[in-house]
């Protein structure tokens, strides 16, 4: 009975630590093309500095919505875990079938533990309204980084202390959103801002200059033949400093809107 039970428990102790592993793989790889182009279609190119994903399936179950947002809660792989008051998770529909993404959580962010709250939250609410005819709880917000990113981590409760992530605190935050995407199995994921365009289509161009098309997710989350389409956009606060960029956001949002409704891009 006893070496039963101590087989038991190391069976339980691998199987903890390939779960551990699997997330904390980061993704590389290769770069975006433009939906239906084959890997042949020129492409953009590599991501420098931000960390580019993989192209490689990866065939494990999708984690439980509740249990990741616990890891993420409880995360500490980056120096970011040790200055944020809370960790930003996510949030809307699990099931949604498009998951909007921005770089990181600021100051209001930080503080409430939900994505996109504030003026630039507020504008986002807005155009999914407006535009999509949708609600913020029918679709799925979140960041490629969990924990807000500061200048000073003394001082959380400064204002103007927001900063971009590093190449190494997206690097360990990103199998998050991975493991997000794969649990939602979204359609669309919209991309707000140069940050999370580079990110996630692996480029280097900014945001101005890839906008305006869809892309295919480098990554196959469920397996070849089967990529989520990416739409890249402005950041709302982008919106906010240069109201001239709303007229383009407006198009790309347009093209969201057409391919939730016909599933054609
Ligand atoms: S930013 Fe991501 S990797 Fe870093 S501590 Fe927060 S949850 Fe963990």
């Amino acid at each position: 009975m006893k070496r039963e039970l101590a087989g038991a428990a190391k069976d339980l102790a691998a199987y903890l630590k390939s779960q551990d592993e699997d997330l904390a793989e980061v993704p590389r790889g290769a770069a975006a093309r433009p939906a239906g182009k084959s890997p042949a279609t020129k492409a953009a190119s590599p991501a420098r500095p931000i960390p580019a994903p993989a192209p490689a399936h990866v065939p494990v179950e999708p984690a439980d919505m509740d249990s990741l947002s616990e890891k993420v809660r409880n995360c500490r792989k980056c120096g970011l875990g040790h200055a944020r008051l809370n960790a930003v998770f996510g949030v809307g529909s699990p099931k949604a079938k498009v998951v909007f993404v921005g770089e990181g959580p600021g100051f209001q962010e930080d503080h409430k533990g939900e994505p996109f709250v504030g003026r630039s939250g507020q504008l986002l609410d807005k155009i999914l309204e407006t535009v999509l005819g949708l609600k913020r709880s029918e679709v799925y917000i979140a960041n490629i980084v969990k924990c807000h990113p500061m200048k000073n981590p003394e001082t959380p409760e400064a204002h103007g202390n927001d900063r971009p992530p590093t190449p190494e605190e997206i690097s360990a935050c990103r199998p998050y959103l991975d493991e997000q995407l794969r649990a939602i199995r979204p359609a669309c994921i919209v991309t707000l801002g140069s940050v999370a365009t580079k990110v996630l289509l692996g480029t280097d161009k900014g945001i101005s200059l890839v906008r305006g098309r869809a892309y295919d997710y480098p990554v196959e989350l469920f397996g070849p033949g089967h990529p989520i389409k990416v739409i890249p956009t402005y950041h709302p606060a982008a919106l906010l400093r240069n109201p001239n960029l709303k007229r383009d956001t407006w198009e790309d949002m347009k093209l969201l809107k057409s391919f939730l409704e016909t599933g054609k891009i």
